[in-house]
């Protein structure tokens, strides 16, 4: 378990807030992956599955979470600051891969919530960014104040300092949608099956990340129109992870 220390906490609204932590140089990720993230609360360490938001080549660590009221790891989190100590497990999975996918045209990242942190990590990552033609990235909530990172996507990260090397490999590729769900836009399921989000099933690749319902009734759609799911050993034309479990 690496111990590593909170450098930046940002407050997105009172659902969800992101952190930055320092970097062991020995934890090793691949973008998309996540990695069990806690605290050590009466003794005991509170660990629960986080994606990564932070590119792989970042010096430091970035998470995007959610705020649980009676949440056994979320209740305490939410109050983290600078200096405080966060627990990170040494061990990354997940199929958010590109190596996951077989080679396409367009790459679609479907994302409901927290769920968009995943891609954060992979839509400013080298392989990614040289595999694909044009990334969109759809980004769906319930209120607009937790459209988090809204200013780096519409901006292709230009104000970014750390990530200004690579906007311009990344401004004529990215393409954001917000959708904001209590502002009476469609659902991405709405705009999948209207076919306002238009995806080309024999050439495009998605990858999912949202909700349990969300996961499963894009996957069906996928399913329906031909597509394979994908994993590392068997690549596909779409993935997808869970961005919580429902309990
Ligand atoms: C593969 C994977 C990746 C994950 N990545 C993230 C991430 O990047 N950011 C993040 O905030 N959470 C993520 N989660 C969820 C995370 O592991 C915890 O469930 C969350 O931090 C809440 O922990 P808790 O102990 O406060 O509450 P829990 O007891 O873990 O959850 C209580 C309830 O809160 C709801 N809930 C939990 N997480 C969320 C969420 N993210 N959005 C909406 N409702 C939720 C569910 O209904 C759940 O039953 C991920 C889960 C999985 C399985």
């Amino acid at each position: 378990m690496f111990r590593e220390t909170v450098t930046s906490v940002h407050h997105w609204s009172d659902r969800t807030f992101s952190f930055c932590t320092s970097r062991d140089p020995a934890f090793r990720f691949n973008a998309g992956e996540f990695v069990l993230v806690g605290i050590r609360h009466a003794g005991k360490p509170i660990l629960r599955a986080y994606s990564i938001v932070s590119p792989p080549w970042s010096d430091e660590l970035e998470f995007l979470s959610i705020k649980i009221a009676d949440g056994e790891l979320t209740s305490r989190l939410q109050y983290i600051k600078e200096g405080d100590e966060i627990l990170i497990a040494t061990k990354t999975t997940g199929t958010l891969r590109n190596a996951a996918l077989i080679p396409g045209a367009n790459l679609w990242l479907l994302a409901t919530g927290t769920g968009l942190a995943p891609f954060m990590s992979l839509i400013r990552d080298l392989e990614i960014l040289e595999a694909w033609s044009c990334i969109h990235v759809i980004h769906s909530v319930r209120d607009s104040t937790d459209l988090a990172y809204q200013d780096q996507l519409t901006t292709a990260f230009s104000t970014c300092t750390e990530t200004k090397h690579l906007h311009s490999i990344i401004r004529p590729i990215l393409h954001y949608q917000a959708i904001v769900t209590g502002a009476g836009d469609a659902r991405i399921t709405a705009q999948l099956a209207s076919g306002a989000l238009a995806i080309d099933c024999a050439k495009d690749r998605v990858m999912l990340c949202g909700n349990m319902a969300f996961n499963r009734e894009v996957a069906a759609w996928c399913e329906q129109k031909g597509m394979t799911e994908g994993s590392l050993r068997k690549p596909g034309d779409f993935v997808l992870e869970k961005a919580f479990v429902d309990t």
